[in-house]
C-alpha cells in the first residue's frame, strides 16, 4: 500500500509518503502560508508517488462531517487565506483517491494508539500544549468526532489561587488554553516558556492546569493512556508535578484504581515523539482506503 500523509500546521505542512507500517519513504516540509501558494508544493510531493489514498490531520477548525457541504475544508480560521479552503476536496480532486481528514491531534492519537505510547490499546488521548492546546482522543480504535471535532483546549478549569493574570483566549479568556498554552505561560510571566525552565513557581500552575483537565478527560472519556506533546511538554518535568496533582485531585475515585498506581505509565509523552502526527496521517489513509470514504 502506497499512502501519503499530510500533517497540516499553523506554520508548516509536512508531507510524507509512506506505508501503513509508519514507514516513510520521502517527507518534505512546507510553510504554511497561503493555499495558493502552499498546495501547488503539495501537489508536487505527491505526484511523485503514486498513491493509493492520504490522510489529513489539519490545524482547525475543520469541518469533519461527512454529511455537510462544507465537509473536509478548514473553517473559522484566524488564518484568513485558509478560511474555508476545501482541503481534503482540492486533494481528492487532484488525486482521486479516497482521503482520510480529521484534526492534526487525532491523528496523533492515531499514531500513538498503533505505533506509540498507546501501541496495542483501543483507547488513548492525545493532547498538544504549545500555541495552543488541543486534544484528539481513539476510542474503540475509532477517531473520535461528533457533531464536530473535539475542541478539548477550551475547558473550564479552577484558577490557581495566586493567579492574577486574565487568560489570553479571545473567546473565553481563561479558558484551559488562555491559561496553560505557551503563549498565555509567556504574557504571565514575561518571558518565552523556554526561558523559565529554573522557576519552579511557573510549571507547578502550569501542572495544576493541566491536571484538572486530564481529569476531566479521564473522569469522561476513560482512556487508557494519556499522551502528553507539543512545545510546553518539551519541560519534561512537568510530568512528575502533572502525576502529582492528578493523583491529589482525583483521590481514590477512580475506575481503576491501578491508573494512580501506574501514573507514570500512564501519563506519558508521545513514543512518536514529534512524528505521532505525520504516521497517524499516513494510517488516517489506510483507514480511509479500508472504509472506501472520500
Ligand atoms: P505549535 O503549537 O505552533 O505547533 P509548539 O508545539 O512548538 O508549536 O508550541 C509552541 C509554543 O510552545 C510556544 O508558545 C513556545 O514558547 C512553547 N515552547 C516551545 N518549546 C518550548 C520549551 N522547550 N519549553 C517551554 N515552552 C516551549
Ligand atoms: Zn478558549
Amino acid at each position: 500500500m502506497k499512502l501519503g500523509g499530510i500533517e497540516a500546521g499553523g506554520t508548516k505542512f509536512i508531507c510524507a509518503a509512506g506505508d501503513e507500517k509508519g514507514n516513510i519513504v520521502e517527507q518534505i516540509q512546507i510553510p504554511t502560508l497561503s493555499p495558493e501558494e502552499t498546495m501547488p508544493a503539495v501537489y508536487d510531493f505527491f505526484s511523485r508517488h503514486q498513491l493509493d489514498a492520504i490522510g489529513i490531520g489539519s490545524f482547525g477548525p475543520i469541518d469533519v462531517d461527512t454529511g455537510s457541504p462544507s465537509y473536509g475544508s478548514v473553517t473559522s480560521t484566524p488564518k484568513i487565506p485558509w478560511r474555508n479552503f476545501q482541503l481534503a476536496g482540492a486533494l481528492k480532486e487532484k488525486f482521486d483517491v479516497p482521503v482520510g481528514f480529521t484534526t492534526d491531534v487525532n491523528a496523533a492519537a492515531l499514531g500513538e494508539a498503533v505505533y506509540g505510547a498507546a501501541k496495542g490499546l483501543d483507547s488513548c488521548l492525545y493532547l498538544t500544549v504549545g500555541t495552543g492546546i488541543g486534544g484528539g482522543a481513539i476510542v474503540k480504535g475509532e477517531v473520535l468526532q461528533g457533531l464536530s471535532h473535539p475542541e478539548m483546549g477550551h475547558i473550564l478549569v479552577r484558577k490557581h489561587p495566586e493567579d492574577t493574570y486574565r487568560g489570553k483566549c479571545p473567546y473565553h479568556g481563561d479558558c484551559l488554553e488562555g491559561l496553560a498554552a505557551g503563549p498565555a505561560i509567556e504574557e504571565r510571566w514575561g518571558k518565552k516558556g523556554i526561558e523559565l525552565a529554573d522557576r519552579p513557581e511557573v510549571w507547578e500552575m502550569e501542572g495544576f492546569y493541566l491536571a484538572q483537565a486530564l481529569m476531566q478527560y479521564a473522569l469522561i472519556l476513560s482512556p487508557k493512556k494519556i499522551i502528553l506533546g507539543g512545545g510546553v511538554m518539551k519541560q519534561t518535568h512537568l510530568f512528575p508535578i502533572i502525576h502529582k496533582h492528578f493523583k491529589a485531585l482525583m483521590k481514590e475515585y477512580v475506575v481503576l484504581p491501578e491508573y494512580l498506581d501506574s501514573i507514570n505509565e500512564y501519563i506519558v509523552p508521545p513514543g512518536l515523539g514529534d512524528k505521532a502526527g505525520i504516521i497517524g496521517s499516513l494510517l488516517l489513509a489506510e483507514k480511509a482506503l479500508n472504509e472506501g470514504e472520500n
